[in-house]
């Protein structure tokens, strides 16, 4: 089987201590959460509960304000005791964040009951959507988006449209995902009709690492199972096999190779809706269970940490009580951080709250490990955080640091020289041509993490365009066959 790849640049990235991809341990019940009123930097959800009040496993303790704001849902029984908030750091800025504080008490209305199954296939596009908004589902692998607001653009496009199931593990820190295709396969299958009936899609394409092809085609198996057993005709799954290397599950790459199979294989597969394993799972719950995100798949590792695993934990659930789970720290953390070490972003506080869409998180060794192996790691995430995006002429480290390797070159799947952008930016030299160029800069982070004079070439590069403003994946086909 052909295995599908963007063309070039792209880097591999693996990791030694990352958890182990054998299978998840359920974590303890938390006896404290702390559920976000914002998913992402969205809209705050309004809450309906308040200090004092009892809450139920499930119960809807925040309505949704407006399109980028959810429905929440208690993820624990308890009582509310009061609303806490803190502060994270996002790429280019600090964003303020409020949650209810709940304590355990009482029954578990959903853990370890049967729930009643509901039948799908009699609903329509439109009802699914609504039992997603009711639910509060949202974009579980990179932007917790509300699912609604994900799927909105697409209402108007018309057929046909392909639902891309996106199980594409070109980062070691994915393997809370690839865990969840293990263990869930049946519901991934049946999850992503109900996802592609949902967004109208005619088709349904898994791509997967071509490492994992064996998963791949279990997970293809499950999907016709599930359509014999159902006598559903008419909408064949496709596998196609994608290269490993970062950033192909990004957007832009994952549609340049979709694209080169739609055309080998004489397909037509009109415009892509992406949907990850763990979105398409939070779907299925909802849609058969009537069930909100109430756990998640989470990657617990690090040098510094004595049990790194993938564990299943209630959202809410605090950094301090994971780390303790995966038997607490060896040595002196340096940095703990959400994401993968590449591209995460270092947490406020040890009573953060792991939200739906945190998937991974890692506490790196003073002494060790990705520090000493890959030092650029740490030093472009700690770069951006003093840089005033305001001032006029950007302090970042000077471009004489520059040794002129070509590296950056070499890694840019999109064929920038971010060495050149990166002079220009510096020296606040933005004129029309270099507006053009960065506006094809997707914010990889592959040419700051190759440098070795780790400037911070995706930092500064990304910041001339605002990303509303940055071209559209959706135009690429357009560029690939000019
Ligand atoms: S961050 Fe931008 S310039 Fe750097 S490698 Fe990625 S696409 Fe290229
Ligand atoms: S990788 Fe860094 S040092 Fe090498 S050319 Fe690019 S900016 Fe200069």
């Amino acid at each position: 089987m052909k295995v599908y790849s963007f063309p070039h640049g792209g880097i591999l990235f693996d990791d030694p201590y990352a958890p182990s991809r054998e299978g998840s341990v359920l974590s303890f019940l938390p006896w404290l959460v702390v559920i976000p009123f914002m998913q992402d930097n969205g809209n705050m959800s309004s809450p309906v509960v308040h200090s004092g009040e009892k809450v139920h496993e499930g119960m809807l303790i925040g309505e949704a304000r407006g399109e980028d704001s959810v429905n929440l849902h208690s993820s624990i029984p308890g009582n509310v005791l009061r609303t806490v908030s803190w502060d994270i750091e996002d790429i280019s800025s600090m964003i303020s964040c409020q949650g209810l504080l709940i304590k355990l008490g009482g029954a578990f209305d959903k853990l370890g009951k049967v729930a009643k199954e509901q039948q799908w296939l009699g609903l329509s596009a439109r009802e699914l959507q609504h039992i997603i908004s009711d639910y509060g589902i949202v974009e579980m692998e990179d932007s917790g988006r509300p699912l609604s607001a994900v799927i909105a653009p697409y209402e108007d496009l018309g057929p046909p449209l392909s639902l891309v199931v996106r199980c594409v593990f070109d980062d070691a820190w994915l393997v809370a995902d690839y865990v969840l295709c293990k263990e869930r396969l049946d519901e991934l299958a049946e999850g992503a009709f109900i996802a592609a009936k949902m967004v109208k899609a005619e088709k349904i394409i898994l791509a997967v690492s071509a490492p994992e092809r064996k998963l791949g085609e279990e997970i293809l198996a499950a999907m016709h199972r599930f359509l014999r057993e159902n006598s559903i005709h008419g909408i064949a799954p496709l596998l196609v096999l994608v290269g490993s290397r970062y950033p192909q599950r990004h957007q832009r790459e994952l549609e340049i190779v979709l694209r080169r199979f739609e055309k080998k294989e004489k397909e037509q597969f009109g415009p892509f809706i992406y949907m990850g394993p763990a979105t398409i799972c939070a779907v299925y719950d909802a849609v058969k269970y009537r069930k909100p995100i109430l756990d998640r798949y989470l990657a617990v590792g690090g040098s510094a940490l004595a049990r790194p695993a993938v564990l299943k934990v209630r959202i809410g659930s605090r950094l301090k009580q994971v780390f303790e789970e995966c038997g607490g720290f060896i040595s002196n953390p340096k940095r703990i951080a959400i994401g993968s070490p590449f591209l995460g972003r270092a947490i406020s506080s040890m009573d953060e709250p792991v939200m739906p869409y945190t998937s991974a998180v890692f506490a790196v060794a003073d002494n060790d490990s990705i520090l000493n192996s890959n030092p650029r790691v740490l030093s472009m995430r700690s770069m951006y955080r003093h840089t005033d995006l305001n001032s006029e002429k950007m302090p970042y480290a000077s471009a004489v640091q520059c040794i002129c390797c070509g590296e950056c070159r070499t890694v840019c799947p999109v064929g920038l020289d971010p060495e050149k952008l990166y002079k220009k930016i510096v020296e606040n030299e933005i004129d029309e041509k270099i507006k053009s160029l960065a506006m094809k800069c997707h914010g990889c982070g592959c040419c700051a993490l190759v440098c070795p004079s780790f400037l911070p070439l995706s930092q500064c590069i990304v910041t001339v365009i605002p990303v509303t403003e940055r071209d559209s994946p959706l135009n690429i086909q357009d560029q690939e066959e000019n």
